[in-house]
């Protein structure tokens, strides 16, 4: 039998990265030693001391059954704790705290709470494919907020055209951002939130990357912004702040309205996350101060200076992030995204992420995820210049 895709299916956006995926496997399978800053998957192990109490929680009949929908009461609290610690916010962990498979999942499931047909989801572009995606899964119309680097890649709520912002229900955010690696200051969040109160719109701000300063400054959470707990919600992840993108757990925090709504979701979907990898995210969340973590962003500082002065000098424009591990690099002028990552697959075995795949004003520049060790940096940057642009 044929079978028809559901309009919904029908209805995304193209996946301009399977020509890259289909690339990057044949030349794998062609034997040739393929550098890949494509995917944002650390390349570093869980660290032990997550480790070590996913051993002991592993062994604990409790965690053999379905865990609780919202998450374990000890989970809650401890990322209580954690907000109290790293944000001076305070939040009731049982009203303004929901457990997730990953921070993709809440955002996913997220329009399916809040967004009827038709209305509208104000989406940045270029941005995480996920908030488009969740938006025409539950029916709603993405508006594209065009960011762009004079703009420091910040949308301006005042360009978003009146009849628009009337029809909008749900505004995503996402700083420290992916792709662009910009950062956004508490005045910034005070805007947003100014314009989602004039406007009746929620806010979600997706905060996976906020633990991966580069930079000196650490950036704020939303809810430090007087009346964020009125319209927002915030997502954070465990994926990247501690290498484990595998163990799929996460967490919305905020408006206490908006959390029972997006768990009411869940309850009728999802059975939660696993009670032994929310223990482990316990001790994870309880450690976000420890040494390890500052290991790794200085990792991370040493491997984005090295990309981006070899890219600069091969003609590239490439400055290291302020936070995330990736680097948005403009293209050498004359070349568009895609025909650039053809090309460094091609001609040089390296993977990077066309610009296009983020949104239209994604093109022009390349994403090159810093999960690849300086020496392989190295590699990569003297065949991108054995290259002929
Ligand atoms: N948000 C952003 C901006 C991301 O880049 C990612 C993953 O790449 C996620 C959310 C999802 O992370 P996870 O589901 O592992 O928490």
């Amino acid at each position: 039998m044929a079978l028809v895709r559901s309009e919904r299916l029908q209805a995304l956006p193209p996946y301009l990265f399977a020509e890259i995926d289909r690339k990057r496997r044949a030349a794998r399978a062609a034997g040739h030693d393929v550098i890949d800053f494509g995917v944002g998957d650390p390349d570093q192990p869980t660290h032990d001391f997550i480790i070590e109490r996913m051993v002991q929680a592993v062994r604990k009949p409790e965690n053999h059954v379905y865990p609780l929908g919202g998450g374990a009461a000890e989970f809650r609290r401890q990322v209580a704790a954690f907000f109290r610690r790293r944000y001076g916010v305070e939040v009731d962990p049982q009203r303004e705290v929901l457990a997730l498979i990953g921070s993709k999942e809440g955002i996913g499931h997220l329009p399916l709470a809040v967004v009827n047909p038709g209305q509208t989801v104000l989406v940045p572009s270029p941005g995480y494919p996920v908030y488009r995606v969740g938006t025409v899964f539950a029916g709603g119309e993405p508006y594209l907020m065009e960011l762009t680097e004079g703009n420091g890649w910040l949308p301006d709520f005042e360009r978003i055209p009146a009849d628009v912002a009337r029809n909008a229900v749900l505004m995503f955010l996402n700083y420290p951002n992916n792709p662009t690696g910009a950062t956004a200051t508490r005045e910034f969040y005070e805007r947003a939130v100014a314009f989602a109160m004039r406007r009746s719109v929620w806010i979600a701000q997706d905060a996976a990357y906020n633990e991966l300063y580069l930079d000196t400054e650490r950036p704020p959470s939303i809810l430090e912004v007087p009346g964020a707990r009125d319209v927002a919600i915030e997502f954070h992840s465990a994926s990247k702040t501690f290498n484990m993108t595998g163990w799929r757990v996460g967490f919305a925090v905020g408006n206490a309205e908006l959390i029972a709504a997006l768990a009411s979701v869940k309850a009728n979907l999802d059975s939660g996350v696993f009670g032994a990898v929310q223990e482990a995210a316990c001790a994870a969340y309880a450690g976000s101060e420890r040494p390890e973590l500052e290991r790794m962003r200085e990792l991370y500082r040493q491997r984005a200076e090295v990309l981006c002065d070899g890219l600069r000098r091969l003609g590239f424009g490439a400055t290291p992030p302020r936070a995330t591990f990736y680097v948005w690099a403009a293209v050498p002028a004359g070349y568009d995204s895609m025909t650039v990552c053809n090309r460094l697959l091609d001609e040089a075995h390296v993977v990077g992420v066309p610009g296009i795949g983020f949104g239209p004003t994604g093109e022009g520049y390349v994403r090159f995820a810093l999960n690849v060790p300086v020496e392989r940096i190295r590699v990569a940057l003297e065949r991108i210049g054995a290259m002929k642009w």
